[in-house]
């Protein structure tokens, strides 16, 4: 492969795009970078220093002390912010109430967007999230754009969090997941959107194995193209 390869998949919270994501980068041996993980690591700094989100200065100032990396282990994906491992905790309820806010700034969503296009300069990626198809990667060679029955997607997600014994009800999981899919949809900034040429997966009735299969198919072509 001559050029690298850049696969952008956007949908609503809870749609699956991470477990998709991976099972591709694992079989392909792309980075996978979840970009959701990073907005969740700013929120959680804004969150412990108290951020106030209408304090430009402040929140400024705050992008300037955050630093974030990834790094992979069997392809779950592990972040620090400033060097501390916070992979678990960005996806508690604290952080989920709070993303879509901090993701609606524009100098964080600047901030983001400018560290994900770095990325994906390097190596061959997958890279999920909401505005992946539209604003980070308008060239991605493919585009996925995922939706799910929102049912369907807090069922899942209640399944999760009860395998890790999270304390949560599948309805406070269902009225967050409704409100950053609100926010997402509605905000200024790069809202969540289908990129005019990427593909739709519905996954309500679909098994990991067939989405996966549905992705490979889309990628294969510029594999092959570019050996
Ligand atoms: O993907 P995940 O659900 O973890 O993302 C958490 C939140 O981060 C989303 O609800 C959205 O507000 C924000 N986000 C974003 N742009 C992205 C990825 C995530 O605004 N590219």
């Amino acid at each position: 492969m001559s050029k690298n390869l850049v696969v952008a998949i956007d949908g609503y919270s809870s749609c699956g795009k991470s477990t998709l994501a991976k099972a591709l980068a694992k079989k392909l041996h792309f980075i996978y970078v979840d970009s959701g993980a990073m907005y969740r690591a700013v929120t959680l700094y804004f969150i412990r220093n108290n951020i106030k989100l209408d304090d430009e200065f402040a929140v400024e100032n705050a992008l300037k002390q955050i630093h974030l990396n990834f790094h992979s282990l069997d392809y779950q994906t592990h972040i620090t912010l400033n060097d501390e491992e916070v992979s678990t905790e960005i996806r508690q309820m604290p952080v989920s109430e709070n993303v879509s806010e901090v993701s609606a700034l524009k100098s964080v969503r600047k901030e983001m967007v400018k560290q994900q296009q770095r990325m994906g300069k390097l190596k061959n990626i997958i890279m999920d999230g909401r505005d992946i198809g539209t604003t980070v990667f308008p060239y991605a060679e493919v585009k996925i754009f995922m939706i799910a029955d929102p049912k369907i997607r807090a069922e899942r997600r209640f399944k999760e969090a009860k395998s890790k014994e999270e304390n949560i009800s599948l309805e406070e999981i269902f009225d967050n997941i409704a409100h950053r899919d609100f926010l997402d949809t509605t905000r200024k900034e790069s809202p969540l959107t289908r990129a005019k040429d990427a593909i739709v997966l519905d996954n309500t009735t679909l098994s990991e194995k067939q989405q996966l299969e549905f992705a490979l198919e889309r990628v294969k072509p510029f594999i092959f193209q570019n050996d």
